[in-house]
């Protein structure tokens, strides 16, 4: 591993003691660098290692299908562990009390956990750190290249960012180490795994999953091989097309951490028969666009409120903010799908169907939304609400930065003035026509909820 993945982020003195994992974000056991790290610093002193998930009550706009997909995901995480001879705690509550309680019982000698730029992880760590002993390592398992390295500040827009991040590719995408099964997992002090019966009450407590996204590190697995045979050679051409799309779907499961990012570069990369147009645009969307998003969150602490957009947006929308909307909407017709906009609607009932929608009708959704608002702030607030609650991908830096560049114009430039928008872009349903079937979009999904 690239010793620039880790950063000592609570410099305590070296204790004798079990090397604890804190897993939070990067949920799997396969191509995961903060287990490697853990193992690594494991060895290094003859310890065991033990990883700790902590299971917290509410989480921001989380509902019971996220919580499924968590769990069910966690519990194919947490046999993987155990048959590489890794124990895996369960812990439930909050995690900034519950975690150092059990890191103070279990005598950890030494703390890993995931980088996690998103104000509730900030926070949950802000109080967790002084109530530890050992010290903590945070590593960047996420991004390809660690976003603390790639860059120190906040980046204006993709042209700005990509360079750095292919300049340090070759350095930073490399193949993952395989798994070894660990030898001293029998000495760690803590009771051993949970039994089934636990499992059960907890997956039962959730309910299931969303049918259309099978939860766990080997779907996500199977999602990626489906994706390479068949979305990825028709990518340059199909994946702005809702209608049959050459998407990958893989946003849940990257956004859950059941499925690292490298890992899907490097099977693309090692993928035969693809177009150069295919594999550099899906790999711009999945390393630069995702990484682009990190290093927002990263360097905005307020990258979900108005407050993240640039001047020239602020000033736009402000000076439009009177002119007249061709419609205002509820909340209640936002809901429900339920709009004048057809189109609009279609999308709306695919995401409370399945969970997800298509990204260029993400972009779409979202300016409409500014546009039968009152204002911006408003606009933004519905966005997120309906996105992090309804979206199985949502709460993500990847939804924060796409609603702040729909709503305020982040990481684009000024357009020619229109109305409501200034010169933030606007998206309309002619330039849907002209783009792909809507007759075809509507009709597949207009009843569907
Ligand atoms: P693919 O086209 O197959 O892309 C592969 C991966 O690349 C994605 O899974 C994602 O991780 C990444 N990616 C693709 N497009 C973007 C992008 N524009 N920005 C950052 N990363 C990208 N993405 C989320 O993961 N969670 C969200 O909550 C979310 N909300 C969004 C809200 C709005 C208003 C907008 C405009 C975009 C949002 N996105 C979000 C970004 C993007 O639309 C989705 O990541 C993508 O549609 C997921 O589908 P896919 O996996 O099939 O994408």
């Amino acid at each position: 591993m690239h010793p620039a993945r880790a950063r000592l982020i609570h410099n305590r003195p070296q204790q004798q003691g079990p090397v604890v994992y804190w897993m939070h974000r990067e949920l799997r056991a396969a191509d995961n660098w903060a287990l490697t790290f853990a193992l690594h610093q494991a060895a290094e002193r003859g310890q065991a290692l033990c990883v700790a998930f902590c299971l917290a009550k509410t989480y921001s706009l989380a509902t019971l299908p996220h919580f499924a997909f968590l769990v069910h995901g966690l519990r194919h995480t947490a046999s993987a562990l155990e048959g590489l001879g890794i124990p895996f705690v369960l812990l439930r509550g909050d995690p900034a009390l519950a975690v150092p309680e059990f890191l103070r019982a279990a005598k950890a000698g030494l703390v890993v956990t995931d980088a996690d730029p998103t104000r509730l992880k900030r926070q949950w760590l802000a109080q967790a750190l002084p109530r530890i002993d050992a010290p903590v390592w945070e590593v960047d398992g996420r991004n390809v290249v660690p976003a603390r390295v790639v860059s120190d500040k906040r980046e204006y827009m993709a042209r700005t960012l990509r360079p750095k991040i292919h300049r340090l590719l070759p350095e930073y995408l490399d193949a993952f180490p395989a798994l070894e099964p660990q030898p001293g997992a029998q000495t760690f002090p803590w009771p051993g795994p949970l039994p089934r019966a636990d499992w059960e009450a907890l997956l039962a407590e959730f309910g299931a999953p969303p049918a259309a996204f099978p939860p766990g590190e080997a779907a996500a697995q199977a999602q990626l091989d489906t994706f390479l045979r068949t979305g990825l050679p028709r990518y340059a051409d199909d994946r702005n097309t809702p209608v049959d799309p050459a998407s990958s779907l893989l946003s849940p499961y990257l956004h859950f951490g059941q499925l690292s990012a490298q890992r899907v570069a490097l099977e693309v990369l090692a993928a035969r028969g693809i177009s150069t147009e295919a594999r550099d645009g899906f790999l711009e969307q999945l390393i630069v666009r995702r990484e682009l998003a990190e290093n927002f969150c990263l360097h905005t602490p307020n990258y979900d409120t108005p407050e993240a957009f640039p001047a020239w947006a602020t000033a736009t929308l402000a000076k439009h903010e009177r002119d007249p909307r061709p419609h205002l909407a509820s909340e209640a017709e936002l809901d429900a799908g339920e709009t004048p906009d057809a189109l609009w609607n279609a999308a709306q009932r695919q995401l409370l169907a399945t969970g997800h929608m298509h990204g260029w009708l993400r972009m779409y959704w979202a300016k409409q939304i500014v546009l039968w608002s009152a204002d911006a702030e408003t606009a933004m607030a519905r966005c997120l609400r309906l996105n992090d609650s309804l979206s199985l991908d949502g709460r993500d830096v990847n939804g924060y930065a796409g609603i702040a560049w729909s709503v305020g114009g982040v990481h684009d430039r000024p357009w020619p003035e229109r109305a409501v928008f200034g010169t933030v872009r606007s998206m309309t349903f002619s330039g849907a026509v002209r783009k792909f079937d809507v007759r075809a979009f509507v009709a597949r999904w207009s009843g569907a909820a």
